[in-house]
């Protein structure tokens, strides 16, 4: 009779435990399915976030500087260090393209024209460029520099 008794209980018991680790390998399954798409969610939204942070600082050789997000389309003159409506052509010039994420010096009357053969800049080209994330009108003391978001 107490030895009856006594196998029922323990077969109780051992169902109870059985039951505790399916629960537990539930949990642990939801757990990671849960923080597997946390994670997909995270990258999707990161990722527009930082390429929205891609731009590009001029610095005009006066001191000032201005950022253009990179997604911009933007013609920027800069004329004796200081930006101006439009390119007239007088000495001192530079004229900066900014366009499907990429910026290069489409105009400048400095002495060799070196600048408008540094090519462009972007996100892909700062990787083999010569002057990496730079273009340098070193007479105008005009710079372009790229700057990703992610950094
Ligand atoms: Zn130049």
């Amino acid at each position: 009779m107490n030895f009856c008794t006594g196998e029922r209980l323990i077969g109780t018991m051992e169902r109870e435990t059985d039951n505790k680790r399916q629960t537990r390998n539930w949990i642990l399954t939801g757990a990671a399915i849960a923080f597997a798409a946390l994670a997909v969610v995270v990258c999707l939204l990161m990722r527009p976030e930082t390429e929205a942070l891609d731009r590009f600082v001029i610095r005009c050789g006066n001191g000032q500087s201005i950022e253009v997000p990179a997604w911009e389309t933007r013609t920027i003159v800069i004329r004796d260090g200081r930006i101006v409506e439009k390119a007239t052509g007088e000495s001192g010039e530079n004229v900066i393209r900014i366009e499907n994420g990429e910026a290069w010096m489409e105009y400048a009357n400095c002495p060799h024209g070196e600048c408008m053969r540094q090519g462009r800049l972007s996100a892909e080209s700062v990787r083999t460029r010569p002057l990496g994330t730079w273009i340098v009108c070193a007479p105008h003391k005009v710079y372009i520099e790229y700057a990703g978001g992610a950094q």
